[in-house]
């Protein structure tokens, strides 16, 4: 019998004029995140993408892979049938007979409004074959079994189970953004937000090697694999930061430490962005849960630069966060043992209302360009591609 997937795509519909940019996106990142099961039979039909199924496909390979290609918001694995009402009967029949259930519901959907039934008379005339033939009980909310018919142009689709996947918008719909990416496990997910809002992702981290262990890096390395199921491929700067924390050290009252580390990294990720074109930052800051993530040090942080930076957790507790983390899939990795070049020479009691004219001043005589301009120099690209495991 040959099946289908169906897939769903929410937000992108309501898009008008510029839907069709959206469609094209999500489906090149369908076919993206498909890659390894060759080429696809693919149809754009009535707001749905509909892909024909192999024999051989492994139908969990193709639901971890979609559940994590933003913009699909529900995917099913559909069987169709001949779009005559007798017909669909009788397929419907046909696969409940083999399903284990006591109550059912049946949820119909046309988009085909000539179809000779409403989507309320499918479902009543199906309810009632399904009742009377198989001696099943309605329920409309307590249900064992949902079968869903989908009548979509001149198609008519059959299936059990919807399978919801994420929503938002497709990777590279909205842009370029670079992460500061830690080690940790906020900075991942705050990435994995803004690629759900079709952001592409370049990340920067800052490394305190050799004050650090060089497994950081592959450690932070291995989150971006992970963020990359849901973009394919990234890019990532490792900039090294030994040399300016220790000037920091020298020049920083010992209570303004980490606001200095933080400017002087949003001054160097400010260059790599103007290489990348990028007009924006991501972190994974949240109001109040350190000492450094007050209003007024949040402030004297973003003084810094002139670019936004986007801090999709700032409201979040780290409860809400670490879910995320889980969904993400990158929270297994984040929890593991990790010193941030942050957390070297970290005073006992740093600043929590930094006052911006204390760190005007200091900046003031202080020749740092030379030093960033290093770093930035002396830093690696590294290139990430999805190996299509997810
Ligand atoms: P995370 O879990 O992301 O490490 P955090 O709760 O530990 O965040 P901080 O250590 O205060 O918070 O860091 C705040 C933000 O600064 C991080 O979310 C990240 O965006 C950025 N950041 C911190 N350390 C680094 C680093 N070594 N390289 C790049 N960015 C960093
Ligand atoms: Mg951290």
């Amino acid at each position: 019998m040959q099946r289908y997937i169906i897939i769903h795509y929410g937000e992108i519909y309501l898009k008008g004029g510029n839907r069709k940019f959206f469609e094209d996106k999500l489906i090149a990142n369908i076919r993206l995140a498909l890659k390894d099961l060759g080429s696809l039979n693919l149809k754009l039909v009535a707001g749905r993408i509909i892909i024909l199924i192999h024999e051989n496909w492994d139908l969990d390979f193709i639901k971890d892979s979609l559940q994590k290609v933003f913009g699909i918001e529900y995917f099913a694995f559909a069987w169709n049938s001949e779009q005559e009402f007798e017909k669909i009967k009788k397929k419907s029949l046909q696969l409940v007979k083999n399903k284990k259930f006591k109550t059912f519901r049946i949820t119909a959907r046309r988009t085909n409004k000539n179809y000779q039934l409403n989507s309320q008379e499918i479902e009543v005339k199906l309810g009632d074959l399904i009742r009377e033939k198989l001696n099943k009980k309605v329920d409309l909310e307590k249900y064992d079994l949902d079968l869903h018919v989908d009548i979509v142009r001149d198609y008519a689709f059959i299936y059990f189970n919807k399978i919801e996947a994420r929503g938002g918008l497709p990777v590279g719909s909205s842009g370029k953004l670079i992460c500061l990416m830690s080690g940790g496990i906020d900075s991942p997910v705050a990435a994995n937000l803004m690629q759900k809002r079709g952001s592409q992702i370049a990340y920067v981290h800052f490394d305190a090697y050799p004050s650090t262990p060089k497994e950081n890096q592959e450690k932070v390395k291995d989150l971006v694999k992970i963020l990359n199921n849901y973009q394919f491929n990234s890019k990532l700067y490792l900039v090294p930061f030994l040399k300016i924390q220790k000037e920091i050290i020298k020049k920083a009252p010992e209570d303004y430490r980490i606001i200095f580390y933080r400017r002087m990294m949003l001054r160097i990720v400010r260059q790599i962005a103007f290489k990348e074109d990028v007009l924006a930052f991501v972190t994974g800051e949240s109001l109040g849960q350190v000492a450094s993530q007050t209003v007024e040090n949040i402030r004297a942080i973003s003084e810094s630069v002139d670019l936004p930076i986007l801090r999709p957790l700032i409201g979040m507790n780290k409860e809400e966060i670490t879910e995320l983390a889980k969904l993400a899939g990158t929270y297994d990795l984040s929890i593991q043992p990790f010193d941030d070049c942050c957390s070297l020479y970290v005073p006992k009691h740093p600043v929590t209302h930094a006052d911006l004219n204390l760190i005007l001043d200091t900046e003031k005589n202080w020749q740092f360009d030379k030093l960033l301009d290093n770093a930035i120099s002396e830093s690696k690209i590294i290139e990430l591609t999805n190996n299509h495991q997810p």
